[in-house]
């Protein structure tokens, strides 16, 4: 089976590393911390109340991670949320600790949490024109000095109040981002919740059919009956949106059995929709009844906001059955909660609607009221949209700015960085220069060193080698070769010389009696005692094997050459030799000639006349010295010299 990787192959396998290591990041980068976890739990907590809420975060604030400044933010948001909803704790302190935080940290960390702490305060206070305006910058400072959980908090907050304020492009890309980071971190009930923002989102921009589907699939996903419930009034809103009147009913008719006795304001929220879609499709006797119940039920609640829709639906309701008083009373009670509150804008359209009701009921004096009232609100509501839209575009520019001011402290930041990198690199390649340096200094010196002891080495092995080609491995004395060389010198310079030819007498018998080595020995000792009679300028020679050929250089005159001759002679005789188990006396017999050699032919002719001597000193009988001294012409006859000297 073929086992080998192509080249696509390990491509593709690089790649898919590569995805999945983006994958990694991208996912761990929206994924919760422990200590966000925490929190979330903390705030959504179902079972605890607005104190116990405050005492927990009170407790993660003396947690070690609550240092961190993205968690520090997180915590504070929170804290500022409860104490200017349930007004109670310190709220200006936290305000201030947050204004605190963004300050010390130099730039945009913390800026969202002050923000959003703004904006509550700004709800608590009623600044309603502040809200969205505050909204807009928090989910606008967010950057990534802030945790995921902050990110996730301010931009569902965000989204629901861009699709309030028609941002709803903005509110589409803010509930993503919730949805995205509700997602990663497995969080159903929160993503089923965006889903629903996202659905209403949808159904602004007219995409129904998508719109719907994004609803079914948040019912799908929530277990919270509570989320369901109201999940349930939006899809309800978007049928009623898409015109699909009969499945909006039917939803409608649902919700309203579920919550009835159960949940009563969903009841009446859910019941005023379907009123509106009876008055569109002129069901009287149904809408009657559910408008009863309705302004029933809401009086039971005790809730202004409640009642007085319940109290409009009931006013349409009537007018249309020909209960003009009744009606216009009810109207015009319901009319104070949307003055008191502001909402001027529904109300508006209101009017107009109820305008159009009064006229096809002949109350033409009402109808033109009603829509005088009406036009009044939309200057008034025009007005304070155009206040709205100029705070929005001071807050968007303010934005822009801070975040310009930031780019700008970050470019600094870099800049800085990249300077003290390349310092540090710097600062390293001179390091790396300086290591280098030495380095090579140790490796040049070392190769110096071993340079020279290689050519020391070299140099005692060629002086060895020159010693060896030069001398006799045995006695040390000079060999054959090294005379040659030698005489070279002394026949130019043709001095007088005593040239003598030496033999060790029976020597076969040492080796045959004391063995080979026993006659090494001898040739050894006899050497030295040979040379101890030389000087400076003389020189030694082992001619073969127990012969040895003595050059004295310029002796001083013939009676010199006989005491020389007569001191060798004896110097070998003289004591015994010692060997390991015996004692032996050794003698030497010498053939000689006094010589002044200018040729080659020359010595080689007084060699061979040297070497006769030295068998006629063997034949006279041994340790003595035949020879010529060829300054002495009287003689004619070879003179003989033996170690005692003979008497006179
Ligand atoms: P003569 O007095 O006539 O010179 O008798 P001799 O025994 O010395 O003469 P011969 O020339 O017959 O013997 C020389 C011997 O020297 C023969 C040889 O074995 C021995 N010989 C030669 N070279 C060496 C050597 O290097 N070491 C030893 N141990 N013996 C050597
Ligand atoms: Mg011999
Ligand atoms: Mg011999």
């Amino acid at each position: 089976m073929k086992t080998k990787v192509s080249c696509k192959q390990f491509y593709q396998l690089i790649s898919w590393i590569l995805a999945l290591m983006i994958f990694t990041v991208l996912a761990t980068e929206q994924r919760f911390s422990e200590f966000e976890q925490r929190v979330f739990n903390v705030v959504m907590a179902p079972q605890l109340s607005a104190e116990e809420r405050w005492q927990e975060l009170v407790q993660l604030k003396n947690e070690p991670e609550s240092e961190l400044p993205g968690n520090k933010a997180l915590l504070l948001m929170q804290q500022c949320r409860l104490a200017y909803r349930h007004n109670f704790g310190d709220q200006a302190g936290i305000l201030q600790q947050s204004a605190a935080l963004q300050q010390l940290a130099g730039y945009q960390q913390g800026a969202a949490a002050y923000v959003k702490c703004q904006q509550y305060e700004a709800t608590a206070l009623d600044h309603t024109e502040r809200i969205f305006e505050r909204g807009y910058q928090a989910y606008h400072a967010l950057n990534n000095t802030d945790v995921t959980l902050m990110h996730m908090w301010l931009a569902y907050d965000y989204a629901n109040e861009a699709l309030e304020a028609g941002y709803t492009d903005e509110g589409i890309e803010a509930i993503n981002r919730s949805l995205n980071i509700a997602q990663y971190n497995q969080l159903p009930e929160w993503e089923g919740e965006s889903l629903g923002v996202l659905a209403v989102l949808q159904s602004v921009l007219k995409l129904y059919d998508e719109a719907l589907e994004t609803s079914s699939q948040a019912l799908a996903i929530i277990t919270s009956p509570l989320i369901e419930r109201n999940l349930l009034l939006n899809r309800g809103y978007i049928l009623t949106q898409a015109k699909k009147f009969d499945d909006a009913i039917a939803l409608y008719q649902t919700l309203l059995q579920s919550t009835e006795g159960q949940d009563r304001r969903l009841f009446l929220m859910a019941g005023a929709n379907m009123s509106g879609i009876y008055n569109e499709q002129n069901k009287l006797d149904e809408n009657l009844a559910l408008t009863e119940k309705l302004v029933a039920e809401a009086e039971l609640e005790g809730d202004d906001y409640l009642w007085s829709h319940a109290a409009m639906a009931r006013a349409y309701a009537l007018l249309e059955a020909g209960d003009k008083d009744a009606a216009r009373s009810l109207f015009s009670r319901s009319k104070v909660w949307f003055e008191n509150n502001d909402v001027l804008m529904p109300l508006s359209e209101s009017l107009v609607n109820w305008a159009h009701l009064l006229y096809r009921k002949g109350l033409y004096q009402d109808a033109y009221d009603a829509l005088l009232e009406s036009k009044l609100l939309k200057t008034q509501t025009d007005e304070a949209r155009r206040t709205q839209d100029a705070l929005l575009s001071n807050a968007v520019l303010a934005t822009e700015q801070q975040r310009r001011t930031l780019l700008l402290v970050q470019q600094a930041h870099e800049r800085d960085r990249a300077l003290l990198t390349q310092k540090q690199l710097e600062q390293r390649l001179w390091l790396i220069v300086i290591i280098a340096t030495i380095m090579l200094s140790a490796a040049i010196f070392y190769a110096y060193y071993r340079l020279r002891h290689a050519h020391s080495l070299l140099e005692e092995k060629n002086q060895q080698l020159d010693y060896e080609s030069n001398h006799d491995p045995l006695t040390k004395v000079f060999n054959r070769r090294y005379f040659n060389q030698f005489m070279r010198s002394k026949l130019v310079a043709s001095n007088d010389a005593l040239l003598l030819l030496m033999d060790i007498d029976f020597f076969k018998k040492v080796n045959d009696t004391y063995g080979h080595h026993a006659g090494d020995q001898v040739l050894q000792i006899v050497s030295k005692r040979l040379a101890s009679r030389l000087r400076n300028g003389d020189c030694i020679v082992r001619w073969g094997g127990e012969e040895f050929l003595l050059y004295i250089d310029r002796p001083a005159d013939i009676n010199n050459c006989q005491i020389l001759i007569q001191r060798l002679l004896a110097e070998v005789e003289g004591s015994p030799i010692k060997l390991d188990d015996a004692e032996l006396k050794v003698t030497v017999s010498i053939g000689f000639a006094y010589v002044q050699l200018t040729t080659q032919a020359e010595l080689e002719q007084q060699l061979m006349q040297i070497d006769s001597f030295l068998y006629q000193a063997k034949q006279q009988g041994r340790n003595r010295a035949v020879g010529l001294f060829s300054g002495d012409t009287k003689a004619q006859l070879p003179t003989v010299i033996t170690s005692s000297p003979a008497p006179a």
